[in-house]
């Protein structure tokens, strides 16, 4: 099965300060801010977008900064960590980044046979680092703080944490399209060819554990459609398995259909294209401006008014 197009989109969180945020994943993760924009559900508020060099499917992490979100946890039902991919023999210099930044993290563990670095974001978020040695081609961003022998590429995959791993697993082979990789104890890997976002790993729990949505937990995790042809085709399936999934939604950037699985994870299915430097007109502009969706641009002086301003520089 061709499944190189396939993997993680990107993935979406609830987060605290906006300022806070970017001074986390701009400043010490290095990733590349690629698309500022508010919060379309509530415009006082930002929604950031960060990614590789390139602004790649598979490498962007995005955020709703609430400066007033309750602090939470996550639980059964949801994504528990978000893996990034870096270049295999670089954990001694994120050790020593996270150590010097006061960035708190774990035990490097050995996993699969990959090296994780287990580690937190400003808002207790778990995330990982994860050592891959196939990184050829996979765009660094060059302009940022890390050199290129050891920035983050874009996702690794993510822990979903469940009660019941099957129905996911079926989402995830009949629709995602990955395939099924190793089993080992309560761990589940799944698998795709991509470059990036090609690793989920299901971990079931054989209680439920109470979790909420809140700052540093994620809001969703959205896969890969080549087109809109195929989101179409995706979004029948998930029809057709009983599931209730969004109509096609015009990001600007992708188009978007949501769906909760049967396990209570809020899923995203999202386009390639057309991108986020579709919207700027030179690459290098990404994530500069305010973009704002044309129904809201003509209260663009009042949104902007309204913005906790944020230094990204
Ligand atoms: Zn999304």
């Amino acid at each position: 099965m061709n499944n190189q197009n396939k993997g993680i989109h990107h993935i979406s969180i609830i987060s605290g300060d906006p300022q806070v945020n970017v001074d986390f994943y701009f400043k010490t993760l290095g990733l590349r801010m690629v698309l500022k924009t508010v919060n379309q559900d509530d415009p006082s508020t930002y929604h950031l977008f960060y990614a590789n060099g390139e602004g790649q499917p598979g490498s962007s992490i995005t955020f709703f900064p609430w400066p007033m979100a309750i602090q939470s946890k996550p639980g059964t039902g949801q994504v528990s960590t978000i893996s990034f991919l870096v270049p295999k023999g670089t954990q001694d210099f994120w050790i020593d980044r996270f150590a010097s930044r006061d960035v708190p993290f774990g035990t490097p563990i050995e996993r699969f046979g990959k090296k994780v670095l287990p580690f937190r974001d400003p808002d207790g978020l778990n995330l990982e680092l994860v050592e891959e040695s196939r990184i050829d081609g996979i765009p660094a961003w060059k302009d940022g703080p890390i050199s290129e022998e050891n920035a983050i590429r874009g996702f690794w995959g993510s822990v979903l944490w469940l009660t019941q791993t099957e129905s996911t697993q079926t989402i995830l082979q009949e629709v995602m399209g990955y395939e099924l990789s190793a089993k080992d104890d309560d761990l589940t890997m799944l698998k795709t060819t991509a470059p990036l976002g090609h690793s989920i790993i299901l971990k079931k729990e054989s209680e439920a554990v109470q979790g909420k949505t809140g700052r540093g937990t994620v809001h969703h995790i959205a896969f890969r459609a080549k087109d809109e042809k195929e989101l179409a085709m995706m979004r029948n399936q998930v029809l057709e398995m009983g599931l209730s999934p969004t109509e096609i939604i015009d990001r600007h950037v992708f188009k978007s259909v949501y769906f909760h699985t049967p396990d209570g994870v809020l899923f995203e299915m999202a386009t390639d294209g057309p991108g986020y430097d579709s919207i700027v007109e030179n690459k290098s502009d990404m994530g500069k401006l305010l973009f704002l969706p044309p129904w809201l641009e003509k209260k663009r002086e009042m949104i902007e008014k309204r913005l906790q301003p944020i230094e990204a520089d």
